[in-house]
């Protein structure tokens, strides 16, 4: 069963000349009613709760809380040149983080449960103390914390799809072995957050629990499946976590304006069959996903079907997309950085 978790205040934010805008979830919206998902009796809605103001100090300092509720309060406001508050955004924010924690609690109830919190603003830079890229409170990092603490989960792992490094989710989660973080994005020398370098893997109980799987630019589908299949599936297998979180963000498209991995629509929905095969053979399946970025507005609802068909067992986008992904040939860069990353994750994973 899929769960897309909606709310009319995620339509509410928006920020000047940002293409972090509503019109992402419009046209998502569209592609769910225009193809009919919510007639399958595998396809439902929820909708979310807001989360109390205080309940975020389990991951925020009260300072960042605080500065996304005056700055709403007094409407446009600048956190950084490109996390901007209107009147709506604490709400809209609080809606947020409500829905991944919705999404958390429904997948973690039954075998084979998946839930999709259609949720903004998207949440993977926001650290513990600072709202940045967009992102105002980190939804997905508050639902992986509130399954450890208060669900007694005890192993978490989160997948990061995004083109950008899921730097909230780092720090977060940096000296703690109960969720660990992976993350497959655009090279940090020329990439937002200019972090996530194959070094940075966590500190005290955390060490080995951060991996960063840096990508060259442009990559394509076939070389980025060559990273993904190398390191995050032995890891995440070894690490048999109880449930597995996505980070997705469709940033990673050819012709993103944010992003740079040169992926194709095809590349989305085979990238979820492997992360729900792995769900299938480590956590009974169960998935939470969460909205990160993802601005390529003429072909976002398509990576986005693209992406939920795996998960829709009366559902298929493509017969052929493994047949038909987009590759850059460029082996020989990634291979030094796969091969880097085994000799830095060793001590902590077997991989080949
Ligand atoms: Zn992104």
């Amino acid at each position: 069963m899929l769960t897309f978790i909606e709310h009319e205040d995620y339509y509410k934010h928006k920020m000047p000349q940002i293409l972090e805008s509503p019109r992402r979830l419009k046209i998502i919206k569209k592609a769910i009613k225009e193809t009919g998902l919510l007639d399958s009796p595998n396809v439902k809605m929820a909708s979310p709760e807001a989360v109390k103001e205080k309940d975020l100090y389990a991951i925020h300092t009260e300072q960042l809380v605080d500065t996304v509720k005056h700055g709403s309060m007094v409407g446009v406001t600048a956190i950084t040149g490109d996390t901007i508050t209107n009147e709506f955004t604490f709400l809209a924010g609080l809606r947020a983080v409500g829905g991944a924690k919705l999404a958390a609690e429904i997948a973690i109830k039954q075998p084979n449960s998946v839930a999709y919190a259609l949720a903004r603003p998207p949440g993977h830079h926001a650290t513990r103390s600072n709202a940045m890229g967009f992102c105002f409170f980190n939804n997905g990092a508050f639902a992986a914390n509130y399954l450890t603490k208060v669900q007694k989960i005890k192993r978490i792992a989160i997948i990061d799809i995004d083109n950008h490094y899921g730097n909230g989710m780092a720090d977060l989660f940096y000296d703690r072995s109960d969720v660990l973080t992976l993350s497959l994005h655009a090279d940090p020398k020329f990439s937002f957050p200019f972090q996530g370098r194959t070094t940075e893997i966590g500190e005290r109980e955390g060490e080995g629990f951060n991996v960063c799987v840096p990508l060259p630019m442009e990559i394509g589908d076939t070389e980025y499946l060559t990273a993904f299949d190398r390191v995050i599936i032995p890891v995440v297998r070894e690490y048999k976590p109880e449930v597995i979180f996505v980070s997705t963000g469709y940033d990673g498209l050819l012709g993103d304006p944010y992003g740079y991995l040169g992926q194709s629509v095809l590349g989305f929905q085979v990238i979820m069959e492997r992360i729900s095969n792995l769900a299938k053979e480590v956590c009974e399946g169960k998935i939470v996903m969460t909205l990160e970025g993802g601005y390529k507005f003429n072909e976002l609802g398509q990576a986005f079907l693209a992406s939920v068909s795996p998960l829709i067992p009366d559902y298929e986008f493509s017969k052929e997309a493994e047949s038909n992904l987009s590759s850059s040939g460029s082996k020989g860069q990634l291979k030094n950085t796969l091969d880097e990353l085994k000799n830095i994750l060793k001590p902590y994973w077997r991989i080949d």
